[in-house]
C-alpha cells in the first residue's frame, strides 16, 4: 500500500516529455513519486490516504533560490529609500542588534510564510545558519543554508571569522542531515565586500567539500563600475573567475548588470543566476535581462531577496514579474513565456541547489515535493491552461497544499509541523523592539 494518492488533478509535471497532465493521479510512497498516470484514478494501487484533487493544480514545490529568511522580522521597516541610505542608515544597524531568538523567530516565520504560499526548498544566506538548520529540520522545509564572508578590515582572519565557523559547524553533522533536505553551501557575500584572497580561501573550502558557492553578483551599476576601477577594468564575473570561484558550482544572486561576455563565461562555467525581479525593482537596481541569460545558456532561477526589499515570500510574484518584466523590457511579449518562467522556479532552480535528480520534476523517483493550487476560485477560472494559470493568475494564497518528501506540511491553512500563531507573536515580540532600537 502506498502513503498517499492525489487523483484528479491537473498534473504540470516540468518533464519536457509529458509537461501536463490533465485529470492525472500520482501515487507517493517513502518520500518520493511512486507513479504519474494520465487516468484519473490510480490503476491497481491502494493507498493510506487518497487525496481528491477534484480538478485542483498539482505541480512540483516551487524553489527560491535566493533569500535572507530572517529578514521578514523587518518586513516594512525601511521602504521607498535609497540603497545606500536604507543599507547603512537601516539595516545594517537593525541587524547588528538582532539577537539570536530574534533571529530565529524570523526563520520560523519566514518558513511558515513559504510554506503557506508554495514554496518548498529555499537557499539561504544570513547569520545564525547552524541554528536555522535545526529549525530547518523540525519543519520538514528543504535549505542551502550559508553565511556569507564579509572581510572589511585589514585585521580579518578567515579562520575565526563568524560565517567560516558557522560553515564548519554546518559541515559537522548537519550537511545532508533530514534524508539530504539540508545541505550547506560555500558563500561569499559580494565582490566589493571582501578581497581575492578570501575568495580564493572559501573556493578552496568549496572544493575540498564538494558544496555550491551562493554570493550576490553585480546587483547594482555602483557595484559594477567600482570593481570596473578595483580590479583592472575587470567586471565582477572576471574577477571572480580569474581567482578560479567559477570552477566549483556557483548560485549568483541578481545579474542585474551582465555584459554579454559575463553571460557567456557563467553560461560556460555552468553557473546559476538567481533573478530577483521584486528586489531589483524596489532598489531601483534595475532589470536583469534573463531572456539574453537563457538564450546564451546560463541556468536562470528565481528569489525573493530579503524581506527587507520585497516585502514578502511570495514566489507567484516572481514568477509573474520575471515573464513580464522580459517581455516589457524586451518590446517582446514572446520574451520568456509562462513554461520557461515555471522553469526557473522548479527545475532551475533545482540545478542551483545541487538537487537536479532529487526535485524541481513530479515523476517517478523524484522526491514528493509538491504543492496544489485551489482552481475553485473566481480569478482561477476558466481553466484552458494550468501552466499559463499558475504563472499569470495564481498567488501564493491559492496554494491549499504544500508537500516535502511525501510529507504534508501545509494543508487548507493549517501547518503541521510550525505553530504560525507563535511565530508570529515571537517575531513582534522579541525581533520588532530590536530592529526599531527601542
Ligand atoms: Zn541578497
Amino acid at each position: 500500500m502506498l502513503d498517499i494518492i492525489i487523483k484528479n488533478a491537473n498534473i504540470i509535471t516540468m518533464d519536457d516529455s509529458r509537461p501536463l497532465i490533465r485529470g492525472g493521479c500520482i501515487g507517493i510512497d517513502g518520500g518520493r513519486i511512486a507513479f504519474v498516470s494520465a487516468g484519473s484514478e490510480a490503476p491497481d494501487a491502494t493507498a493510506a490516504r487518497v487525496i481528491d484533487a477534484d480538478g485542483n493544480i498539482v505541480l512540483p514545490g516551487l524553489i527560491n533560490a535566493h533569500a535572507h529568511i530572517a529578514m521578514c522580522v523587518m518586513r516594512g521597516y525601511a521602504d521607498d529609500m535609497r540603497l545606500n541610505e536604507w543599507l547603512f542608515e537601516r539595516i545594517f544597524p537593525a541587524e547588528a542588534r538582532l539577537t539570536e531568538p530574534a533571529v530565529l523567530a524570523g526563520v520560523r516565520l519566514g518558513i511558515a510564510e513559504m510554506l503557506a504560499s508554495g514554496t518548498t526548498s529555499f537557499s539561504d544566506m544570513y547569520f545564525f545558519e547552524p541554528k536555522a538548520a535545526q529549525i530547518v529540520l523540525e519543519t520538514g522545509i528543504r535549505a542551502n543554508l550559508c553565511n556569507g564572508v564579509l572581510a572589511l578590515d585589514e585585521s580579518y582572519d578567515f579562520e575565526r571569522d563568524r560565517s567560516v565557523t558557522e560553515l564548519y559547524e554546518l559541515l559537522d553533522g548537519l550537511h545532508n542531515a533530514g534524508n539530504g533536505r539540508l545541505k550547506a553551501d560555500a558563500a561569499i557575500h559580494a565582490e566589493y565586500t571582501s578581497p581575492p584572497w578570501v575568495w580564493r580561501r572559501m573556493h578552496a573550502l568549496a572544493e575540498k567539500h564538494g558544496l555550491i558557492t551562493q554570493l550576490h553578483l553585480s546587483e547594482t551599476k555602483k557595484e559594477t563600475d567600482e570593481c570596473l576601477s578595483r580590479h583592472g577594468g575587470r567586471s565582477p564575473v572576471r574577477a571572480f573567475c580569474d581567482e578560479g570561484v567559477f570552477d566549483t558550482p556557483v548560485l549568483a544572486a541578481h545579474g542585474v548588470w551582465l555584459t554579454d561576455e559575463d553571460m557567456l563565461l557563467l553560461a560556460e562555467k555552468g553557473a546559476s543566476v538567481a533573478h530577483c525581479p521584486v528586489s531589483n525593482l524596489k532598489l531601483a537596481s534595475g532589470i536583469a535581462r534573463t531572456q539574453r541569460m537563457l538564450e546564451c545558456g546560463v541556468n536562470v532561477c528565481l528569489g525573493t531577496d530579503g524581506c527587507a526589499s520585497n516585502n514578502s515570500h511570495d514566489l507567484f510574484e516572481e514568477l509573474k514579474l520575471a515573464a513580464l518584466l522580459a517581455k516589457g523590457s524586451s518590446l517582446d511579449p514572446t520574451a520568456v513565456p509562462a513554461y520557461r518562467a515555471l522553469r526557473m522556479a522548479t527545475v532551475n532552480g533545482a540545478r542551483a541547489q545541487g538537487r537536479e535528480n532529487e526535485v524541481g520534476m513530479l515523476k517517478a523517483g523524484f522526491e514528493a515535493d509538491l504543492i496544489m493550487l485551489d482552481t475553485h476560485r473566481p480569478h482561477m477560472r476558466p481553466l484552458y491552461d494550468p501552466i499559463s494559470t499558475a504563472v499569470y493568475s495564481a498567488r501564493g494564497g491559492d496554494v491549499v497544499l504544500t508537500m516535502v518528501q511525501g510529507r504534508v506540511l501545509y494543508e487548507n491553512g493549517e501547518f503541521t509541523t510550525l505553530d504560525v500563531d507563535k511565530a508570529i507573536r515571537d517575531a513582534e515580540e522579541l525581533a520588532m523592539p530590536l530592529v526599531l532600537g527601542k
